[in-house]
């Protein structure tokens, strides 16, 4: 699924990590640049999931952006 070679932007980094949104725990490429979440994107080389990710897991980076996020309860 996501075979595609990256372009990162000068400074950007990929750091993995997994989604969190579900039982599933998908293996997750995240692009950041100055602390910033430029993109996510499901880990090409993962055995299991092979680069999947659903939408929740890809707009993780958007939601935790969001100026109007729940930041207590
Ligand atoms: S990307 Fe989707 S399927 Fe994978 S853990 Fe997150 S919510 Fe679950």
């Amino acid at each position: 699924m996501s075979k595609e070679p990256n372009v990162l932007k000068q400074g950007a980094q990929v750091r993995r990590s997994y989604c969190r949104a579900c039982y599933n725990a998908c293996d997750l490429d995240v692009v950041v640049l100055n602390e910033h979440v430029e993109s996510i994107k499901g880990h090409g080389d993962n055995a299991v999931y092979d680069g999947y990710t659903c939408l929740k897991g890809r707009v993780q980076g958007v939601l935790l952006q969001d100026p109007r996020r729940l930041l207590n309860s």
